[in-house]
């Protein structure tokens, strides 16, 4: 089994990704945090032997890949020092705060021959694979647009950098939109060419603060080389909408309802002049099939994406429309998305 040591101790791995990991056969070797007593209690009370807070310690601990799950800003030094030391990389979205530097950190993986996966969970949900597949297989005709509803509450407990620190990443756009915009992609099979958008802060982030990489709402439009339009909506201040993704194409729609979410649940339905159908959903953890996937790339049986998880260039294209979308909603102008530097 892959040996792994997780960067962070945080929220995410405590909650999704020790469970996962172990769940598909990896085995958690040490834990780093930036406080030592931070590091032993999440290693006490998560079952893990070593704890540190030097990552050239983690690094030397003999493990196999690190999973990164810090705030933003320290995914790329992070990132740049795991693969230095041979290790395969698993890091959160959004992969760092600028194009560049996601850039510098895919480019270093491949120098150094290691895996890198984005832990895009969403497009291994069931969901959104079922919608992928009926889209392939012309179940809904061509495309002509699509809807993505993913404004949620922010939980108190993870109502912190997100909310009040543009340094470390914060805003819903960085935090939720980067999501949208690898499951469109994945969904829809293209990437989007430009984004139009508007932001605010509707009551939770920015503590009057008119940064509006602290937007906690933001709605928008990305144009897509087919000419689909994906309308967006993405919130931390909104309590009881409900999640959906929807595609409208010429001969049919598919409706996900519940889909943008952590959990394995939701529906599908197709829509055609048929009438409607509930599309058979699997209903495996999210998580647990991107180790899974990672875990095979490791082991040398392809890359990573090949099994439908995100790998370190879907992070960059992801980013990409995130920081298209932010740009377009400070300026007030329709910006085009510059996947390279
Ligand atoms: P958390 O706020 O829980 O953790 C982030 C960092 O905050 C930790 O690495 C930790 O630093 C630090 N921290 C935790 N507690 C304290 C404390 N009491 N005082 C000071 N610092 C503290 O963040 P999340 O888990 O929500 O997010 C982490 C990353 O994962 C982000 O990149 C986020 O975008 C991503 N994420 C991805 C999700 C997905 O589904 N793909 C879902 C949620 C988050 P240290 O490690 O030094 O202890």
């Amino acid at each position: 089994p892959a040996r792994w040591g997780l960067i962070g101790a945080s929220t995410i791995a405590r909650e999704w990704m020790v469970g996962a990991i172990r769940a598909a056969g990896g085995e958690i070797v040490s834990v780093m945090s930036a406080s030592a007593d931070r590091a032993r209690a999440f290693a006490d009370a998560n079952g893990i032997g070593t704890a540190t807070d030097s990552l050239p310690a983690l690094l030397g601990s003999g493990i196999d890949a690190v999973y990164i799950s810090t705030t933003n800003e320290l995914h790329k030094a992070q990132h740049l020092a795991a693969v230095a030391a041979g290790k395969h990389v698993l890091c959160e979205k959004p992969l760092a705060l600028t194009l560049t530097d996601a850039q510098d950190m895919v480019a270093a993986a491949e120098a150094a021959g290691v895996v890198m996966g984005t832990n895009h969970h969403l497009r291994n949900a069931g969901t959104h694979r079922a919608m992928r597949q009926a889209i392939a297989e012309g179940r809904i005709g061509t495309p002509l647009s699509a809807r993505v509803k993913h404004a949620v509450f922010l939980p108190p407990h993870l109502q912190g950098w997100r909310i009040t620190n543009p340094a470390a990443g914060g805003g819903v756009i960085l935090d939720i939109t980067v999501h949208d915009a690898d499951t469109l992609r994945f969904v829809l099979g293209e990437d989007p060419v430009s984004a139009t958008a508007c932001a605010r802060q509707a009551g939770i982030a920015g503590a009057g603060s008119q940064d509006p990489a602290l937007a906690d709402e933001v709605m928008g439009i990305l144009r897509f080389p087919s000419g689909v339009m994906a309308q967006f909506h993405d919130a931390f201040t909104t309590r009881f909408a409900g999640t959906g993704f929807e595609v409208y194409g010429t001969e049919g729609s598919l409706i996900g309802v519940d889909c943008m979410t952590q959990r394995p649940v939701g529906q599908v339905l197709l829509r055609t002049a048929e009438g409607e159908t509930e599309l058979p959903v699997e209903t495996d953890n999210l998580y647990v099939r991107a180790v899974t996937a990672f875990h095979a790339a490791v082991r040398g049986e392809g890359p990573i994406e090949t099994r439908g998880a995100a790998s370190g260039a879907d992070g960059v294209k992801s980013l990409a429309v995130a920081l298209a979308v932010a740009e377009a909603a400070a300026s007030g102008q329709t910006r085009s998305i510059r996947y390279a530097v």
